[in-house]
């Protein structure tokens, strides 16, 4: 029988490559920048090693390159206890992020999807098992869309959760909404979602539920997040922290909700869990080396 895992991640694994610039180059310019920082991350796999940290019994469903990048991101994964049986290496490049920081901390990013970009449904049948054998399915929009919407359909089937974090935005079919028990989103996916701002958080967060899906989350950065299910809206206040980078702070959140849901919190009640993780991972640097044990969050 194949082993049940609390979560189980379809989605994407990506080198992050990572130079600090004192200024932008404009195009055909060259400027100096830092030394290269080399960083495991991608949104499925940062949700993966996040859920794995916080105890969770966790596997991963994608694709690595058979370059260097690949061995990288297999070994993070792995050292976080994450079953990789479903992680198929295909040959060609790694999915990477080559993400230049100014000097205000903010960051331009370029995806290249590389193997995430190979991603298909026949994947998906072939882990089949694994992924009709999670509590929740975690889904984010870093695979193509044909994968992601086999992989909702499959759990579903099977009687899966399925957790949708539609980033980064982009349309997602209504069939797929339909599956979605939440959707989790921040206020740019959800203004994109809902054709306009958001206004008041819990209002949206309804309309978003009107979209389709069984429940849905907005989170709000240090605000917190609105959670929005069958039994009305509730607004989750985030704990106050000192931020030192935000980086990853939403595959913390939706990490941490995925692998309460599973061990069967209601909604509210994981995403209460979920702002603790988040507003832990917001405290240090980093993605994947900011994410918090269950030992931080008792
Ligand atoms: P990112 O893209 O930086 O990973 P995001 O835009 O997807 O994040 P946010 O809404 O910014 O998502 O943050 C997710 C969650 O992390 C929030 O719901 C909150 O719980 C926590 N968080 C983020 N920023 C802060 C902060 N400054 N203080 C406390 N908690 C925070």
């Amino acid at each position: 029988m194949t082993e049940q895992h609390d979560v189980v991640v379809v989605g994407s694994a990506n080198a992050d490559l990572v130079v600090r610039v004192e200024r932008w180059p404009a195009p055909g310019h060259t400027v100096p920048g830092s030394d290269l920082a080399v960083v495991p991350g991608g949104k499925g796999a940062n949700q993966a090693v996040a859920a794995a940290r916080l105890g969770g019994r966790v596997a991963f469903v994608g694709r690595v390159g058979d370059d260097p990048y690949g061995t990288l991101l297999r070994g993070s994964l792995e050292r976080a206890g994450v079953a990789l049986d479903a992680l198929v290496t295909t040959p060609g490049p790694s999915g990477t992020a080559l993400i230049t920081v100014g000097p205000e901390g903010e960051s331009s990013i370029i995806v290249s999807p590389g193997a995430n970009g190979r991603v298909t449904p026949d994947d998906i049948d072939r882990a089949a098992g694994v992924v009709g054998a999670a509590r929740v399915v975690s889904l984010q929009l870093e695979i193509p869309m044909p994968a992601v919407r086999r992989a909702a359909e499959t759990a579903a089937a099977a009687g899966a959760r399925v957790v949708l974090n539609p980033s980064p935005a982009g349309p997602v079919p209504l069939a797929v909404l339909a599956l979605c028990d939440p959707l989790v989103v921040n206020e740019h996916e959800a203004a994109y979602l809902l054709d306009g701002a958001v206004g008041d958080p819990a209002a949206g967060a309804a309309a978003l539920r009107a979209l389709g899906p069984r429940s849905a989350v907005i989170t709000l950065g240090a605000a917190g997040a609105v959670t929005a299910d069958a039994t009305g809206t509730a607004r989750i206040p985030a704990p106050r922290v000192r931020a030192v980078d935000t980086t990853g702070a939403g595959d913390a959140f939706t990490a941490a909700l995925c692998l309460r849901l599973a061990r069967g919190d209601d909604l509210a009640a994981a995403a209460r869990f979920a702002v603790r993780a988040g507003a832990a991972a917001v405290r240090r640097e980093g993605a994947q080396p900011s994410f918090p044990t269950a030992a931080e969050l008792p």
